[in-house]
């Protein structure tokens, strides 16, 4: 191992700070929390109406959730500028989006850390909460909307789609019962010979009623283009087909659809693992 070359320590760096766009400026560490105050790094001062210059109106804080750094939950407690534009009087804040989703309640290093544990390292929703002091729902649903925009980054995944398959899956065990999603594959390359099966969507829980609005949701040339629901018995499925898709087949499981959705959700935690870590998981994993 080559000799390592030391830089001066940067809590910026260390604790992914950097990469969102900002800075720390301070820390107050409990024995069973951190927060760390942080400003945004660009000053984003000029006004994007009329190029003015922004006049200083104050700041508010953003809180979000980090990732857990030394065994701690870890809040960032961002300082967000507020301007105020001499010449046309717009009102705007500095712009966070970097280092977090609009709106978002969790940092981006931190949705990517929850995405690893519960898919990779199959951990638990509420244990991945407590980990970040959050809530159920809040890491819930962050997982699902980050899971979903990683996992299915094709725009043009649903072009051409004859067959589909849907199955249920458990997405992952809590105290207070299981939780599943319902897992919609495109079965067209296996009819056709042509490759495996494609994870389409994943849609939170599972019913009758989660899979016609997701059909509802789809634009008309998919509906219209869909010959063949497969799926693996569960009536509700097949009402819901007869219902949103009345040309198209409901037929059980002739391309086993559970296996192939198991076998889609594989790859798609596989390139959540090359994602989130930079390297492939071991095979089956
Ligand atoms: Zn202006």
């Amino acid at each position: 191992m080559p000799k390592p070359t030391f830089t001066l320590p940067d809590l910026n760096s260390f604790c992914l700070i950097d990469g969102l766009g900002l800075r720390v400026t301070g820390q107050q560490i409990r024995h069973d929390r951190a927060v760390l105050e942080c400003r945004v790094a660009e000053d984003d001062r000029w006004c994007r109406n009329c190029g003015g210059e922004g006049v200083l109106r104050g700041t508010v804080v953003r809180k979000l959730v980090h990732l857990p750094l030394g065994w701690r939950p870890t809040t960032l407690w961002v300082r967000v500028r507020r301007y105020r534009c001499t010449d046309c009087a717009r009102v705007w804040r500095q712009d966070t989006s970097t280092a977090a989703a609009p709106r978002a309640k969790l940092s981006r290093h931190a949705v990517l850390w929850a995405l690893k544990s519960v898919v990779i390292d199959r951990m638990s929703i509420s244990r991945v909460a407590a980990a970040l002091a959050s809530s159920w729902h809040t890491v819930n649903d962050a997982v699902l909307a980050a899971g979903r925009q990683l996992l299915i980054e094709d725009p043009h995944r649903f072009e051409g789609v004859k067959v589909i398959g849907v199955d249920e899956h458990c997405w992952r065990h809590t105290g207070r019962g299981s939780h599943y999603v319902t897992v919609i594959i495109d079965l067209t390359p296996v009819k056709e010979r042509r490759g495996p099966a494609r994870l389409l969507d994943m849609a939170p829980g599972r019913s009758k009623a989660v899979f016609k609005t997701w059909i509802d949701a789809q634009n008309e040339d998919f509906r219209n283009g869909i010959e063949v629901v497969a799926m693996d018995g569960f009536t509700g499925f097949k009402t819901a087909t007869a219902e949103e898709l009345p040309e198209a087949t409901a037929v059980m499981d002739p391309f086993h659809v559970v296996a192939l959705a198991g076998d889609a959700l594989d790859q798609a935690r596989q390139r959540v693992q090359r994602e989130t870590t930079g390297h492939r998981g071991r095979s089956g994993v």
